[in-house]
Protein backbone atom coordinates (compact mmCIF):
# COMPACT_ATOMS: atom_id res chain seq x y z
CA UNK A 1 0.00 0.00 0.00
CA UNK A 2 1.16 3.05 -1.09
CA UNK A 3 1.02 6.06 1.35
CA UNK A 4 -0.18 9.42 -1.38
CA UNK A 5 -1.98 8.70 -4.33
CA UNK A 6 -2.80 12.64 -6.45
CA UNK A 7 -5.31 12.12 -9.26
CA UNK A 8 -6.77 13.58 -12.24
CA UNK A 9 -4.15 16.69 -11.56
CA UNK A 10 -2.46 18.21 -14.88
CA UNK A 11 0.64 16.91 -14.45
CA UNK A 12 4.01 19.26 -15.40
CA UNK A 13 6.49 16.78 -15.00
CA UNK A 14 9.71 19.37 -15.65
CA UNK A 15 10.94 15.63 -17.17
CA UNK A 16 12.39 16.26 -20.70
CA UNK A 17 11.86 12.33 -21.60
CA UNK A 18 7.80 12.46 -20.72
CA UNK A 19 6.76 16.07 -20.99
CA UNK A 20 3.51 17.32 -19.75
CA UNK A 21 0.55 14.36 -18.62
CA UNK A 22 -2.61 15.49 -18.96
CA UNK A 23 -5.20 13.64 -16.27
CA UNK A 24 -2.09 11.72 -14.92
CA UNK A 25 -1.50 10.27 -11.55
CA UNK A 26 1.26 10.82 -9.35
CA UNK A 27 1.86 7.16 -6.24
CA UNK A 28 4.28 8.36 -2.90
CA UNK A 29 5.48 5.70 -0.75
CA UNK A 30 7.78 6.75 1.62
CA UNK A 31 9.78 9.58 0.75
CA UNK A 32 10.01 8.77 -3.25
CA UNK A 33 7.78 8.96 -6.03
CA UNK A 34 6.74 5.38 -6.46
CA UNK A 35 4.83 5.53 -9.84
CA UNK A 36 4.17 8.40 -12.46
CA UNK A 37 1.46 7.88 -15.22
CA UNK A 38 -2.14 8.03 -16.73
CA UNK A 39 -3.40 5.19 -14.64
CA UNK A 40 -2.18 3.20 -11.46
CA UNK A 41 -2.85 -0.06 -9.94
CA UNK A 42 -1.56 1.13 -6.76
CA UNK A 43 -4.67 1.98 -3.24
CA UNK A 44 -3.06 4.51 -0.89
CA UNK A 45 -3.76 5.92 2.86
CA UNK A 46 -4.42 9.05 1.05
CA UNK A 47 -6.08 9.96 -2.22
CA UNK A 48 -5.94 13.38 -3.52
CA UNK A 49 -8.45 14.83 -6.21
CA UNK A 50 -6.61 17.59 -8.06
CA UNK A 51 -8.98 17.42 -11.39
CA UNK A 52 -8.80 21.48 -12.51
CA UNK A 53 -5.46 21.86 -11.52
CA UNK A 54 -1.65 21.38 -11.84
CA UNK A 55 0.90 19.06 -10.25
CA UNK A 56 4.32 19.98 -10.47
CA UNK A 57 7.73 19.89 -8.89
CA UNK A 58 8.16 22.43 -6.09
CA UNK A 59 9.91 25.25 -6.33
CA UNK A 60 13.70 25.72 -5.24
CA UNK A 61 14.82 28.97 -3.91
CA UNK A 62 18.54 29.46 -4.21
CA UNK A 63 19.51 32.18 -2.25
CA UNK A 64 17.90 33.44 0.91
CA UNK A 65 18.79 34.78 4.35
CA UNK A 66 15.75 33.03 5.90
CA UNK A 67 16.00 34.84 9.30
CA UNK A 68 16.04 38.40 7.33
CA UNK A 69 11.95 37.88 7.00
CA UNK A 70 12.07 39.45 10.47
CA UNK A 71 13.30 42.52 9.13
CA UNK A 72 10.58 42.99 6.09
CA UNK A 73 9.78 46.50 5.04
CA UNK A 74 12.36 47.64 8.01
CA UNK A 75 14.01 49.65 5.71
CA UNK A 76 13.04 50.52 1.81
CA UNK A 77 14.27 52.97 -1.01
CA UNK A 78 17.96 53.03 -0.21
CA UNK A 79 21.29 53.13 -1.61
CA UNK A 80 22.87 49.45 -0.95
CA UNK A 81 25.48 50.96 1.35
CA UNK A 82 23.35 52.96 3.47
CA UNK A 83 20.95 50.24 3.36
CA UNK A 84 23.26 47.58 4.61
CA UNK A 85 25.90 49.92 6.75
CA UNK A 86 23.30 52.16 8.77
CA UNK A 87 20.29 50.17 8.75
CA UNK A 88 20.66 45.99 8.68
CA UNK A 89 23.98 46.08 10.39
CA UNK A 90 23.24 47.91 13.37
CA UNK A 91 20.10 45.83 13.34
CA UNK A 92 21.48 42.77 12.92
CA UNK A 93 23.75 43.51 15.89
CA UNK A 94 20.69 43.51 18.29
CA UNK A 95 19.51 40.25 16.67
CA UNK A 96 19.25 37.39 18.77
CA UNK A 97 19.11 33.48 18.03
CA UNK A 98 15.61 33.38 19.05
CA UNK A 99 14.55 36.33 16.72
CA UNK A 100 16.25 34.46 13.96
CA UNK A 101 14.49 30.95 14.58
CA UNK A 102 10.99 33.12 14.36
CA UNK A 103 12.18 35.06 11.64
CA UNK A 104 12.79 31.34 9.70
CA UNK A 105 9.72 29.80 11.27
CA UNK A 106 8.13 32.75 9.34
CA UNK A 107 9.89 32.39 6.59
CA UNK A 108 9.28 28.48 6.04
CA UNK A 109 5.24 29.02 6.83
CA UNK A 110 5.81 31.53 3.63
CA UNK A 111 7.45 29.16 1.41
CA UNK A 112 5.08 26.49 2.34
CA UNK A 113 2.40 28.60 1.32
CA UNK A 114 3.73 29.71 -2.15
CA UNK A 115 5.29 26.49 -3.46
CA UNK A 116 8.72 26.40 -2.41
CA UNK A 117 10.19 23.12 -1.47
CA UNK A 118 13.67 23.85 -0.68
CA UNK A 119 15.87 26.41 -0.48
CA UNK A 120 19.27 27.35 0.34
CA UNK A 121 20.28 29.57 3.13
CA UNK A 122 23.27 31.57 4.78
CA UNK A 123 23.56 33.44 7.76
CA UNK A 124 23.95 33.83 11.18
CA UNK A 125 23.07 31.35 14.29
CA UNK A 126 22.33 28.62 11.67
CA UNK A 127 21.97 25.95 14.28
CA UNK A 128 18.30 28.00 14.80
CA UNK A 129 17.63 28.64 11.22
CA UNK A 130 18.46 24.43 11.39
CA UNK A 131 15.54 23.64 13.93
CA UNK A 132 12.77 25.99 12.11
CA UNK A 133 13.17 24.05 8.86
CA UNK A 134 13.51 20.92 10.58
CA UNK A 135 10.05 21.68 12.39
CA UNK A 136 8.53 23.04 9.36
CA UNK A 137 9.25 19.65 7.13
CA UNK A 138 10.89 21.70 4.24
CA UNK A 139 14.07 21.05 2.75
CA UNK A 140 17.20 23.12 2.89
CA UNK A 141 20.89 23.87 2.11
CA UNK A 142 22.00 25.53 4.97
CA UNK A 143 25.46 27.59 5.25
CA UNK A 144 26.91 29.73 8.48
CA UNK A 145 27.85 33.03 6.81
CA UNK A 146 31.77 33.59 7.37
CA UNK A 147 33.32 36.95 7.35
CA UNK A 148 36.65 37.73 7.98
CA UNK A 149 37.68 41.10 7.11
CA UNK A 150 41.16 39.77 6.85
CA UNK A 151 41.21 39.23 10.57
CA UNK A 152 43.14 36.23 11.14
CA UNK A 153 41.97 35.68 14.62
CA UNK A 154 38.52 35.94 13.44
CA UNK A 155 39.20 33.67 10.14
CA UNK A 156 40.06 30.82 12.59
CA UNK A 157 37.01 31.33 14.78
CA UNK A 158 34.61 32.06 11.69
CA UNK A 159 35.86 28.29 10.06
CA UNK A 160 35.47 26.87 13.48
CA UNK A 161 31.85 27.50 13.61
CA UNK A 162 31.53 26.72 10.14
CA UNK A 163 32.78 23.97 10.21
CA UNK A 164 31.08 22.57 13.41
CA UNK A 165 27.61 23.46 11.93
CA UNK A 166 28.75 21.47 8.98
CA UNK A 167 29.49 18.89 10.26
CA UNK A 168 26.87 18.45 13.60
CA UNK A 169 24.01 19.80 10.53
CA UNK A 170 24.74 17.27 7.58
CA UNK A 171 21.78 15.29 6.74
CA UNK A 172 19.11 15.81 10.06
CA UNK A 173 15.51 16.16 9.29
CA UNK A 174 15.39 13.00 8.13
CA UNK A 175 18.02 13.91 5.31
CA UNK A 176 15.93 17.14 3.99
CA UNK A 177 19.17 19.16 5.54
CA UNK A 178 22.00 19.50 3.97
CA UNK A 179 25.21 21.66 4.77
CA UNK A 180 27.32 24.27 2.78
CA UNK A 181 29.97 26.51 3.98
CA UNK A 182 29.57 30.04 3.52
CA UNK A 183 32.13 32.39 3.10
CA UNK A 184 30.18 35.82 2.46
CA UNK A 185 32.09 37.74 -0.31
CA UNK A 186 34.94 38.24 -2.24
CA UNK A 187 35.24 41.64 -0.45
CA UNK A 188 34.46 40.77 2.47
CA UNK A 189 36.52 37.42 3.29
CA UNK A 190 40.35 37.57 2.32
CA UNK A 191 41.99 35.37 -0.18
CA UNK A 192 43.75 33.08 2.68
CA UNK A 193 40.71 32.16 4.08
CA UNK A 194 38.90 31.77 1.26
CA UNK A 195 41.65 29.43 0.05
CA UNK A 196 40.99 27.76 3.38
CA UNK A 197 37.26 27.35 3.51
CA UNK A 198 37.94 25.83 -0.34
CA UNK A 199 39.63 23.38 1.15
CA UNK A 200 37.91 22.53 4.04
CA UNK A 201 34.31 22.00 2.05
CA UNK A 202 36.42 19.84 -0.70
CA UNK A 203 37.45 17.62 2.65
CA UNK A 204 34.13 17.68 4.08
CA UNK A 205 32.58 17.03 0.46
CA UNK A 206 30.10 19.78 1.22
CA UNK A 207 29.19 22.43 -1.05
CA UNK A 208 30.03 26.39 -1.06
CA UNK A 209 27.65 29.34 -1.36
CA UNK A 210 28.76 32.83 -1.97
CA UNK A 211 27.95 36.01 -2.88
CA UNK A 212 30.20 36.90 -5.87
CA UNK A 213 29.63 40.70 -8.17
CA UNK A 214 26.66 41.73 -6.78
CA UNK A 215 27.61 45.47 -6.92
CA UNK A 216 29.74 47.42 -8.77
CA UNK A 217 31.91 48.79 -5.69
CA UNK A 218 32.65 45.24 -5.59
CA UNK A 219 34.33 44.93 -8.76
CA UNK A 220 35.99 48.21 -8.18
CA UNK A 221 37.29 46.96 -5.23
CA UNK A 222 39.15 43.72 -6.65
CA UNK A 223 40.25 46.21 -9.23
CA UNK A 224 42.02 48.14 -6.99
CA UNK A 225 43.26 46.00 -4.57
CA UNK A 226 44.16 42.50 -7.09
CA UNK A 227 44.16 44.28 -10.25
CA UNK A 228 41.22 41.65 -11.64
CA UNK A 229 37.74 40.86 -10.80
CA UNK A 230 36.03 38.51 -8.35
CA UNK A 231 35.36 35.69 -11.67
CA UNK A 232 39.48 35.72 -12.34
CA UNK A 233 40.41 36.08 -8.81
CA UNK A 234 38.10 32.80 -7.67
CA UNK A 235 39.28 31.26 -10.79
CA UNK A 236 42.99 32.35 -9.83
CA UNK A 237 42.49 30.21 -6.48
CA UNK A 238 40.95 27.39 -7.96
CA UNK A 239 37.52 28.15 -5.83
CA UNK A 240 35.50 27.30 -9.02
CA UNK A 241 33.39 24.20 -9.20
CA UNK A 242 30.19 22.58 -10.02
CA UNK A 243 30.26 22.24 -5.91
CA UNK A 244 29.83 26.17 -5.59
CA UNK A 245 26.90 28.19 -5.72
CA UNK A 246 27.67 32.03 -6.44
CA UNK A 247 24.78 34.41 -5.80
CA UNK A 248 23.65 37.50 -8.26
CA UNK A 249 26.71 37.34 -10.63
CA UNK A 250 25.44 41.33 -12.15
CA UNK A 251 28.80 42.13 -13.15
CA UNK A 252 29.84 39.85 -15.54
CA UNK A 253 32.13 40.43 -18.86
CA UNK A 254 31.98 38.22 -21.66
CA UNK A 255 35.09 36.28 -20.35
CA UNK A 256 33.51 36.25 -16.98
CA UNK A 257 30.46 33.48 -18.32
CA UNK A 258 32.76 31.58 -20.11
CA UNK A 259 34.83 30.80 -16.74
CA UNK A 260 31.82 30.68 -15.04
CA UNK A 261 29.85 28.24 -18.10
CA UNK A 262 33.76 26.29 -18.27
CA UNK A 263 33.70 25.38 -14.85
CA UNK A 264 29.75 24.73 -14.11
CA UNK A 265 29.65 26.80 -11.57
CA UNK A 266 25.38 27.43 -10.16
CA UNK A 267 24.51 30.91 -10.65
CA UNK A 268 21.27 32.19 -8.24
CA UNK A 269 20.09 34.72 -10.07
CA UNK A 270 17.71 36.82 -7.99
CA UNK A 271 16.14 39.68 -10.04
CA UNK A 272 13.86 41.48 -7.72
CA UNK A 273 16.75 42.03 -4.88
CA UNK A 274 18.72 43.52 -7.78
CA UNK A 275 16.43 45.73 -8.94
CA UNK A 276 15.39 47.12 -5.43
CA UNK A 277 18.62 47.75 -4.77
CA UNK A 278 19.32 48.63 -7.90
CA UNK A 279 22.21 46.74 -7.97
CA UNK A 280 22.01 46.17 -11.90
CA UNK A 281 21.09 43.11 -14.11
CA UNK A 282 22.69 39.68 -14.32
CA UNK A 283 23.20 38.56 -17.98
CA UNK A 284 21.43 35.34 -17.18
CA UNK A 285 20.49 35.11 -21.45
CA UNK A 286 24.33 35.23 -21.93
CA UNK A 287 25.00 32.71 -19.49
CA UNK A 288 22.44 29.95 -20.30
CA UNK A 289 23.31 30.37 -24.22
CA UNK A 290 27.07 29.85 -22.73
CA UNK A 291 25.68 26.71 -20.56
CA UNK A 292 26.23 27.60 -17.26
CA UNK A 293 23.34 26.32 -14.81
CA UNK A 294 21.60 29.77 -14.06
CA UNK A 295 18.85 28.86 -11.00
CA UNK A 296 16.61 31.96 -9.19
CA UNK A 297 16.63 33.19 -5.52
CA UNK A 298 14.79 35.98 -3.66
CA UNK A 299 17.59 36.96 -1.90
CA UNK A 300 16.66 38.03 1.88
CA UNK A 301 13.28 39.42 2.61
CA UNK A 302 14.37 42.93 3.24
CA UNK A 303 15.71 43.36 -0.04
CA UNK A 304 12.57 41.93 -1.83
CA UNK A 305 10.26 41.86 0.35
CA UNK A 306 9.01 38.85 -0.21
CA UNK A 307 9.58 35.03 -0.83
CA UNK A 308 7.33 34.42 -3.55
CA UNK A 309 9.01 32.18 -6.17
CA UNK A 310 6.30 33.02 -8.83
CA UNK A 311 7.14 36.41 -8.52
CA UNK A 312 10.01 35.83 -9.14
CA UNK A 313 10.05 33.96 -11.87
CA UNK A 314 7.81 36.42 -14.00
CA UNK A 315 10.03 38.95 -13.16
CA UNK A 316 13.39 37.34 -14.05
CA UNK A 317 11.34 36.63 -17.55
CA UNK A 318 10.37 40.46 -17.96
CA UNK A 319 13.60 41.51 -16.70
CA UNK A 320 15.92 40.02 -19.32
CA UNK A 321 13.33 40.65 -22.44
CA UNK A 322 13.85 44.66 -21.56
CA UNK A 323 17.49 44.39 -20.77
CA UNK A 324 18.13 42.41 -24.09
CA UNK A 325 15.42 44.38 -26.18
CA UNK A 326 14.61 40.82 -27.09
CA UNK A 327 10.95 39.10 -26.14
CA UNK A 328 12.14 36.10 -26.87
CA UNK A 329 14.69 35.43 -24.61
CA UNK A 330 14.15 33.54 -21.36
CA UNK A 331 10.93 31.83 -22.21
CA UNK A 332 8.23 30.50 -19.92
CA UNK A 333 9.37 26.99 -19.83
CA UNK A 334 12.95 27.99 -19.36
CA UNK A 335 12.21 30.31 -16.50
CA UNK A 336 10.34 26.81 -14.87
CA UNK A 337 13.45 24.81 -15.59
CA UNK A 338 15.47 27.69 -13.64
CA UNK A 339 13.39 27.26 -10.74
CA UNK A 340 12.92 23.75 -10.29
CA UNK A 341 15.49 21.39 -12.59
CA UNK A 342 18.22 23.58 -12.04
CA UNK A 343 17.94 24.56 -8.31
CA UNK A 344 17.89 21.00 -7.65
CA UNK A 345 21.20 20.62 -9.42
CA UNK A 346 23.07 23.57 -7.46
CA UNK A 347 21.71 22.51 -4.26
CA UNK A 348 22.73 18.81 -5.00
CA UNK A 349 19.27 17.28 -4.22
CA UNK A 350 16.88 14.54 -6.40
CA UNK A 351 14.31 16.91 -6.58
CA UNK A 352 12.90 19.42 -9.56
CA UNK A 353 11.35 17.18 -11.40
CA UNK A 354 8.64 14.63 -11.09
CA UNK A 355 9.90 11.00 -11.84
CA UNK A 356 9.72 7.79 -10.90
CA UNK A 357 12.53 7.18 -7.57
CA UNK A 358 13.13 11.23 -7.12
CA UNK A 359 11.89 12.81 -3.79
CA UNK A 360 8.52 13.26 -3.66
CA UNK A 361 8.47 17.00 -3.58
CA UNK A 362 5.71 18.45 -5.33
CA UNK A 363 2.80 21.42 -5.17
CA UNK A 364 -0.11 21.99 -6.84
CA UNK A 365 -1.58 24.79 -8.29
CA UNK A 366 -5.12 25.49 -8.23
CA UNK A 367 -6.01 27.14 -11.69
CA UNK A 368 -9.53 27.53 -11.33
CA UNK A 369 -9.61 31.14 -10.68
CA UNK A 370 -10.49 34.14 -12.65
CA UNK A 371 -6.84 34.80 -13.32
CA UNK A 372 -6.06 32.31 -14.39
CA UNK A 373 -8.60 31.64 -17.24
CA UNK A 374 -8.79 30.23 -19.77
CA UNK A 375 -5.72 28.04 -20.60
CA UNK A 376 -4.04 27.62 -23.58
CA UNK A 377 -0.60 26.94 -22.38
CA UNK A 378 -0.07 26.24 -18.86
CA UNK A 379 3.80 26.88 -18.22
CA UNK A 380 3.02 30.62 -19.37
CA UNK A 381 0.51 31.14 -17.26
CA UNK A 382 2.49 29.79 -14.19
CA UNK A 383 5.11 32.60 -14.98
CA UNK A 384 3.26 34.84 -16.39
CA UNK A 385 -0.44 34.99 -14.80
CA UNK A 386 0.14 33.15 -11.50
CA UNK A 387 1.34 33.86 -7.82
CA UNK A 388 2.29 31.64 -5.08
CA UNK A 389 -1.17 32.37 -3.48
CA UNK A 390 -2.52 30.13 -5.89
CA UNK A 391 -0.83 26.92 -4.64
CA UNK A 392 -3.07 24.85 -2.93
CA UNK A 393 -0.95 22.09 -1.39
CA UNK A 394 2.41 21.60 -1.19
CA UNK A 395 4.43 18.25 -0.62
CA UNK A 396 7.70 17.76 0.53
CA UNK A 397 9.89 14.71 1.29
CA UNK A 398 6.32 12.44 0.99
CA UNK A 399 4.67 14.64 3.69
CA UNK A 400 1.95 16.92 3.24
CA UNK A 401 2.95 20.32 4.67
CA UNK A 402 -0.20 21.84 3.41
CA UNK A 403 -3.53 21.24 1.86
CA UNK A 404 -6.46 23.04 0.35
CA UNK A 405 -4.62 26.11 1.28
CA UNK A 406 -4.02 24.98 4.82
CA UNK A 407 -0.38 24.54 6.36
CA UNK A 408 -0.59 21.36 8.93
CA UNK A 409 3.09 21.45 10.15
CA UNK A 410 3.01 24.46 11.35
CA UNK A 411 0.55 26.61 13.79
CA UNK A 412 -0.10 29.37 11.70
CA UNK A 413 -1.03 32.11 13.93
CA UNK A 414 1.27 31.33 16.36
CA UNK A 415 4.30 31.49 14.05
CA UNK A 416 2.89 35.31 12.60
CA UNK A 417 2.47 36.50 16.13
CA UNK A 418 5.46 35.52 17.87
CA UNK A 419 7.23 37.01 14.89
CA UNK A 420 5.25 40.18 15.45
CA UNK A 421 6.18 39.99 18.79
CA UNK A 422 9.93 39.40 17.62
CA UNK A 423 10.05 42.42 15.78
CA UNK A 424 8.81 44.83 18.42
CA UNK A 425 10.83 44.18 20.64
CA UNK A 426 13.80 44.28 17.98
CA UNK A 427 12.63 47.71 17.32
CA UNK A 428 12.82 48.90 21.23
CA UNK A 429 16.23 47.27 21.12
CA UNK A 430 17.28 49.38 18.42
CA UNK A 431 15.85 52.58 19.77
CA UNK A 432 17.15 52.47 22.73
ZN1 LIG B 1 22.38 37.46 -0.11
Amino acid sequence: MADIIIKNAYILTMDPDAGDIENGVVVIENSTIKEIGTSTECSADKIIDAKGSVLMPGLVNTHCHAGMTIFRGYADDMQLQDWLENHIWPAEAKLTDEDIYAGTRLACLEMIRSGTIAFADMYIHENRVAQAVDEAGIRAALSYGMIDFGDKEKADKELEVGTAFVKEFNGKGDGRITTMYGPHAPNTCSRDFLIRVKEQAVKDNVKLHIHVLETEAELNYMKENFGMCSIHFLKGIDFWGTDVLAAHCVWLSDGDIKILAEYGVNISHNPISNMKLASGICPVSKLIDAGANVCLGTDGCASNNNLDMFEEMRTAALLQKVSTMDPTVLPARKVLEMATINGAKALGINSGMLKEGYNADMIIVDMNRAHLTPVYDVASHLVYAASGKDVSATIVNGKVLMEDGKVLSMDEQEVIDIAVKSSKDLISKINN
